[in-house]
């Protein structure tokens, strides 16, 4: 490719409005252009980049017996009444009628398509397994479209649909599928992370998360200091361990005690002077169908993933203002379990142990002393229900956890029959009976893996991109183009590099050499040739490693040999 053929419209600054250096990189290095909020043009650079993730996560998903097909991207509305997900989805569904009045969705991901497509074609035992996959565009109106291709609306997905007889079958088709995503983000080059991870209020199966860690992912994960532990969780998902240790204290007679305006644990902390493991923090939430109490230690949190598995419910929030003032009698930050009437009380496994504690006395500016779980309130859910934090122990081995940031790439999970007994997929097994297919779907974000490459590769200078997905291989730059000699000894080069099926970029534009340096260290090309005087005269050109800096002096007539020796280790 010629750079003056190639549309990669570089910019010196990028538009305020990109957070992220992913997102940022890839409008200044001309790879993607906005349309709408998370809507984006692939400019050939991106495209090319696009392509070989996809690839690479084709071969792994043929390596295991996937097999390709293309599903339609309009869904109709019936599909999704009959999965139960029209009225549960919400409004991150992209909705629209059709001229007739029907109703449609965008898919923003296939299980209803996939399984009514295997629900007609497999009756028999003898068809299974099966391993569907596409690689295809996602739409979801998320509620905040941001960070570039990481959250988009409009997204490339590959989804692969697992079809097993039992259990056991979607066990293997599990392992399969966590061996190739491994294998994908490997061959990708970049550092990741499989986690577990929550599998939601419905059916407790189990899921993994790949994070390719960056310091700018939304998600934050815990996993094991020690070196022989692989234990690794979305801090959703992450288990406290905990070793109940009554206090020994003798317990004190309640009493309550004014605590003006002090509303907050450390307010309160600081008015009492007690330390916030002493007081029991009250929060109420509202869900679709109750209020709650929820009470954790003053120095935790609460983990709102494992309080909607716990309720199972769909969605809950904080309480407002009215709903506290109603079930507690006070406004808010006066809330306490003592005398707290009508409303089911759920506690985290350390609230059971505390003694003589402070807690709200569901009155105005007022609190209690002495508050002794059981003795003065009752519990009626005791579980976890708290974040847990670096520095705890590990539930696997009891070694230290501890903390880091990443970016969710793929996330495999197993459905069992939740869809297949809800669509009516099933299949005749050895005796002629029928069973509902045991389901796994597999999910990797194409654009956001890329994306996520950049966050975890790039320097002052722009992206680094790891060979394995970078557009091209090498960038070709003659200092000057006006110069007969170099720039025939720059084709040469050239021609050479596409014959030893190097990918190349010949910068032939008319541009000072120091803007060509930049725009090839802003695009990421993993190596850089120069084609100088110095090269035409002694016929050595200078190869610029884009990861490391370094330079090295290879003979003309070696070029392609080194170029692909080179490429191996980037
Ligand atoms: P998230 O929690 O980040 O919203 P998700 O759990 O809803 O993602 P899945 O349904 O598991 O996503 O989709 C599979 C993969 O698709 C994700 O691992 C991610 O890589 C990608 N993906 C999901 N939503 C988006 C999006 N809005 N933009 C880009 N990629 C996305
Ligand atoms: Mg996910």
């Amino acid at each position: 490719m010629r750079a003056t053929a190639l549309l990669a419209p570089t910019l010196r600054e990028a538009p305020a409005d990109a957070e992220v250096v992913s997102h940022k990189l890839l409008l200044r290095a001309g790879f993607i252009r906005r349309v709408a909020a998370g809507v984006y043009n692939h400019l050939p650079l991106s495209m090319r980049v696009l392509k070989k993730i996809e690839q690479i996560v084709r071969e792994e998903m043929d390596r295991q017996g996937g097999q390709e097909l293309l599903m339609p991207i309009i869904q109709p509305a019936e599909l999704w009444r009959e999965s139960g997900r029209w009225d549960v989805y919400g409004p991150e569904l992209f909705r629209f009628k059709d001229r007739h009045d029907r109703n449609f969705a965008l898919g923003p991901t296939h299980e209803e398509i996939v399984t009514t497509l295997v629900r007609g074609e497999v009756n028999s035992y003898k068809q299974l397994p099966l391993l569907l996959y596409q690689i295809q565009n996602k739409y979801r109106d998320e509620r905040r479209p941001r960070f570039g291709l990481m959250r988009g609306r409009e997204f490339i997905m590959k989804d692969l649909y697992s079809f097993d007889r039992d259990e056991k079958g979607l066990q293997n088709s599990y392992m399969k599928m966590h061996e190739a995503y491994t294998r994908i983000f490997q061959r990708c080059g970049l550092h990741f992370r499989p986690v577990e991870a929550d599998s939601g209020a419905i059916g407790g199966s189990e899921t993994h998360e790949f994070m390719v860690l960056a310091e700018s992912g939304e998600a934050s994960i815990l996993f094991c200091g020690n070196e022989s532990c692989d234990y690794a969780a979305n801090v959703e998902r992450a288990e406290q361990i905990h070793r109940p240790r009554q206090e020994q204290e003798d317990r004190n007679k309640l009493t309550a005690i004014d605590t003006p305006d002090c509303r907050t644990i450390e307010e309160v902390a600081r008015f009492l002077d007690v330390s916030p493991q002493k007081i029991i923090k009250t929060l109420i939430y509202e869900t679709d169908t109750e209020v709650v109490a929820v009470l954790v230690r003053g120095d935790r949190d609460v983990n709102e993933i494992k309080l909607l598995n716990t309720l199972g419910c769909l969605h809950l929030d904080l309480a407002d203002e009215i709903t506290i003032k109603r079930v507690t009698g006070a406004t808010k930050g006066f809330s306490g379990p003592v005398g707290l009437k009508g409303i089911k009380i759920i506690a985290d496994l350390e609230v059971s142990s505390i003694a003589n504690a402070v807690a709200g006395a569901n009155k105005d500016h007022a609190h209690f002393l002495n508050v002794n779980p059981s003795r003065d309130f009752s519990i009626d859910i005791l579980t976890d229900v708290r974040m847990v934090e670096a520095g705890e122990p590990c539930p696997r081995c009891g070694g230290q956890l501890k903390e880091a940031r990443g970016i969710e790439v793929g996330q495999i999970f197993k459905l069992g029959d939740k869809y297949s007994k809800q669509l009516g997929a099933t299949y005749l097994d050895e005796n002629g009976r029928a069973k509902p297919i045991i389901m796994g779907c597999y999910g990797i974000g194409v654009t956001r893996t890329m994306a996520a490459a950049i966050e975890q590769y790039n320097d002052q200078d722009g992206i680094v991109w790891p060979a394995a997905i970078a557009p091209f291989h090498v960038v070709v730059v003659p200092i000057n183009t006006k110069n007969n000699e170099q720039m025939s000894l720059a084709e040469k080069i050239y021609e050479n590099l596409i014959a030893a099926n190097v990918e190349v970029v010949l910068d032939d534009r008319p541009e000072r050499a120091g803007v060509k340096f930049k725009d090839a260290d802003l695009i990421g090309y993993p190596l850089r040739v120069t084609v100088g005087s110095k090269a035409v005269s002694e016929q050595m050109l200078e190869v610029k490693v884009r990861r490391t800096g370094e330079m090295t002096m290879v003979p003309v007539e070696k070029l392609g040999r080194v170029v692909q020796e080179m490429l191996k280790n980037l």
